[in-house]
């Protein structure tokens, strides 16, 4: 098989990638071994936001005194599973050391800023093409709920960081909620309502809308595992696939939690994490939800009301991609949602687990190859992976077609990591 361009994965981020070359007239062939649009991506589960502001990283300053209490209790909103720690510490020393100064944490937003800032409005250009207008709002707002103003306290931080990278947001009182959401519970008396953001209504069904607006436009699909990188001279001749070869002069790694072993092969060690996370969906068109999606700031969830359902989502788990899932985390999930919107009947509610694919600073990885001319690297998005989805496609078509990408791209090069390792040594 030939092709200009080689997207590997089909998660929100190869099928945004493959979009953006085949509207640029190449030849695209996607290889992913899945379904397109499936629960085995983290692409189909996620909460759906389209959250231009989510650009705090998931670490903040002190955030490591809570680390014992992470090991202790299997089932808090952060546990990380103790037999796995020996694998996982040092991510989670880089993941502490990466958020340890107010400085550090603002730099970051600084740059998750530059990847979000308008991606409510790309999405929604990006699905008017492709025919999806009816799966994205990029208008609704998103809403964060406290119990009352003394339990904002313990988030200031984060919102004061969003304030410096220019990020607004309208306060609401008691009253005001309850109008914006009557059916959320009547204990969330104080709130934010961030305008600009926006959702998807179904995720799932958006990355396979988006694949199968690529193929309209001559994108191929090869259903295959990408296994590693054929060179000459130091340029990429080809992807090696469990199905035989792409011969290609560009490819995108865009496999999400599974693309560290493929950006080594490239040149790049990049140290990639799962930071596994849940949802239950009550399934169902008219069931009740929230008018605006939630995030409940003492649970630590976020409510959407999707297409298909209304889904609670939350919850980061450091177990590894190979363990099974821990099924009492998604009964918590549940019990959160029936308090959160208490006329809801969750008892059918159906359960998921999937795999963010996190850098400790949860930058993600937009970039050329270190070691292989033509391997560009688009993953690591972590917890903003839908929302980035749009914007980073766009970067790494550019990459792949030689052209110059619209935004500045050092902080998320891979060879971040590789000057800290040499720094520290
Ligand atoms: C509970 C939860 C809630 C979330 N909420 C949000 C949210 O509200 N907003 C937001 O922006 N983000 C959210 N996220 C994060 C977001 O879902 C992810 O960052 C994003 O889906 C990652 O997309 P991806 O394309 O990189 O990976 P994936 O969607 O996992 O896709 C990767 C694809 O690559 C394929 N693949 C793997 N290995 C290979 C190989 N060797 N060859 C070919 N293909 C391969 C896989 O089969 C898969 O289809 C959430 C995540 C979770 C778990």
């Amino acid at each position: 098989m030939k092709a200009d361009v080689a997207v590997i994965g089909a998660g929100a981020i190869g099928a945004q990638t493959a979009v953006q070359l085949a509207e640029r007239g190449l030849d695209v062939v996607l290889i992913e071994p899945g379904s397109v649009g499936a629960d085995h991506a983290a692409s189909y589960g996620n909460a759906a936001w389209l959250s231009s502001h989510s650009v705090v990283p998931p670490a903040t300053p002190g955030v490591w005194k809570q680390l014992p209490g992470w090991l202790a209790d299997p089932l808090g909103p952060l546990a990380v599973r103790p037999t796995y720690l020996p694998r996982s510490a040092g991510w989670l020393w880089r993941y502490l050391a990466a958020a340890s100064t107010e400085a550090k944490v603002a730099a970051i937003a600084r740059h998750l800023r530059s990847l979000l800032i308008d991606a409510p409005r790309l999405h929604a250009e990006v699905a008017e093409r492709a025919g999806l207008s009816h799966l994205i709002d990029a208008t609704s707002g998103l809403m964060h709920v406290w119990r009352d103003r003394e339990a904002f306290q313990g988030d200031a931080f984060g919102w004061k960081i969003r304030r410096e990278v220019g990020i607004d947001w309208r306060e609401l009182d008691a009253d005001e909620i309850a109008a914006m959401q009557p059916d959320l519970s009547r204990d969330y008396r104080y709130g934010f309502l961030v305008a600009e953001a926006g959702h998807c209504r179904n995720p799932g069904a958006y990355v396979a809308g988006l694949v199968a607006y690529a193929e309209r436009l001559g994108a191929r699909r090869l259903e295959a595992r990408a296994l590693g990188f054929m060179q000459a001279g130091g340029r990429l001749t080809g992807v090696e696939t469990s199905q035989g070869t792409v011969a290609c002069g560009a490819a995108v790694i865009a496999a999400g939690v599974r693309s560290g072993v493929l950006a080594a092969l490239a040149g790049d060690r990049v140290p990639l994490e799962s930071e596994r996370g849940y949802h239950v969906t009550v399934e169902g068109e008219d069931v009740p939800g929230p008018a605006i999606p939630v995030m409940v700031g003492d649970r630590k969830v976020i409510v959407t009301k999707l297409a298909q359902g209304v889904r609670c989502a939350g919850q980061v788990e450091i177990g590894g991609i190979d363990a099974a899932p821990n099924w009492r985390r998604a009964e918590i999930l549940r019990k959160h949602l029936a308090e959160i919107v208490p006329a809801l009947d969750t008892k059918d509610a159906k359960v998921w687990m999937g795999h963010r694919p996190s850098t400790p600073d949860g930058i993600p990885v937009i970039g050329t190859a270190s070691g292989i001319a033509g391997v560009v690297h688009a993953f690591g998005h972590g917890h903003i992976g839908l929302v980035g989805s749009a914007r980073t496609g766009r970067l790494a078509a550019q990459l792949a077609a030689g052209e110059t990408p619209e935004i500045e791209l050092a902080g998320f090069s891979a060879r971040r990591f590789a000057r800290r390792a040499a720094e520290a040594a």
